[in-house]
């Protein structure tokens, strides 16, 4: 059985990866998580029981912490999600994204350095330190045009701007001691579980409630959707077969302006809920102040992961939003439980985590 230290699994995609590898069988988890405001205990009750699975309440900044875990559960891997994510909050009060993202990231990669130095032959030679990352590191695009694992970092927000700094050291860490490190860099992702501030989840809640939709801008920001359980695969792919070193762009090849999106949710929401007195739903958009240094246009190419690792996603946007939709209409509990804790950010706005 392998054994996989995760951070931040008690997040969106985190969670969705715990989840997964728990279903999946033939893992033991240790999952180290801060539980900030957007990590949830109830995204992880299918698994309380499940003796595979243990979560440690604690911080990737604890480097004490995580020697303690490295020594005690003898990993094959560590797989790092855990970060601040979202935009806005970047906007409001940078100072969490640079320590958690950069200097976090650093006590990690210095403790599993530390331990990886200790293994022996075989497992120091398959040992990894998979890093989760974002597109935005790239900066934005005109119209055309994609994100390669050869385009320059240039971050426009203190988030993208805290994970470029963490992407950097984790390279550093392969250039300099040869931690087998993998990278990889993924476009926004939608699904179960996401914290109700993001774009996807926060439309749905407000439709829900009869609230308006707000849309920045005129709504022609284009992201590039992915559906969680795609990213997940992709994460599990390039640990299995990713070579160290490298870096691997994972998206969905579906570029969706704002607009269209918060469209798409309203029409599932209006064939989902016939009976709604809110229906149209898309008569509760409304269009509000553009985010600073909103980026225009994000798009990946995912032909390495594609080429190299045979790794294509399984949903089309149609498909994961149809279940996505279903998924918040069905577990409405889950989010008046994770609302009910620390949200309400002040610029609760539309933009997703990218
Ligand atoms: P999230 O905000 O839902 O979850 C982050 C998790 O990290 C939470 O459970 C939180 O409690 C935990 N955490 C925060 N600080 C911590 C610390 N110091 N120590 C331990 N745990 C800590 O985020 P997400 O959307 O699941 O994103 C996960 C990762 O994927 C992030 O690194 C993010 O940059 C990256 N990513 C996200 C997207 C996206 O669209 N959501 C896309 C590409 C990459």
């Amino acid at each position: 059985m392998k054994t996989l230290l995760v951070t931040g699994g008690a997040g969106f995609i985190g969670g969705n990866f715990v989840l997964r590898q728990m279903r999946q069988g033939g893992v033991e988890v240790v999952n180290l998580d801060a539980l900030t405001y957007s990590g949830n205990l109830r995204t992880l009750a299918e698994v309380e029981d499940n003796p595979n699975h243990d979560f440690v309440l604690g911080s990737i900044g604890d480097r004490e912490l995580v020697e303690y875990l490295l020594e005690r559960y003898q990993p094959d891997a560590i797989v790092n999600f855990a970060a601040e994510t979202h935009v806005d909050r970047s906007i409001d009060g940078p100072d969490a994204f640079v320590h958690t993202n950069v200097t976090g990231t650093f006590e990690l990669l210095e403790a599993a350095r530390w331990y990886w130095r200790q293994l022996d032959g075989e497992r120091r030679k398959t040992f990894r330190f998979l890093h989760v990352s974002t597109d935005e590191v790239y900066g934005t695009l005109g119209p055309t045009g994609k994100f390669t694992e050869e385009t320059p970092y240039r971050p426009n927000s203190p988030y993208s701007a805290s994970k470029a700094g963490s992407d950097h050291l984790v390279r550093a860490y392969f250039h300099t001691y040869g931690l087998p490190v993998l990278t990889t860099n993924c476009s926004n992702n939608y699904g179960p579980y996401q914290f109700p501030e993001k774009l996807i989840p926060l439309m749905i809640d407000h439709a829900l409630q009869g609230l308006p939709l707000p849309v920045y801008g005129a709504g022609t920001n284009v992201r590039d959707w992915l559906y969680v359980e795609d990213h997940c695969r992709a994460i599990e792919t390039v640990l299995a077969g990713g070579r160290p070193g490298e870096v691997y762009n994972v998206g969905g090849n579906n570029e969706k302006t704002n607009i269209e999106v918060v469209e798409t949710i309203c029409a599932l929401l209006d064939e989902f809920l016939p009976d709604s007195p809110h229906k149209p739903h898309r008569h509760l958009i409304q269009f509000v102040q553009d985010r600073p240094g909103h980026d225009l246009r994000y798009a990946i190419d995912a032909g390495k992961i594609g080429r190299e690792l045979a790794w294509q996603p399984e949903e089309t946007f149609e498909t994961g939003l149809r279940k996505t939709v279903r998924w918040y209409l069905d577990n409405r509990d889950w989010v008046e439980h994770v609302k009910s804790g620390n949200y309400g950010g002040e610029r609760l706005g539309v933009e997703s985590a990218k």
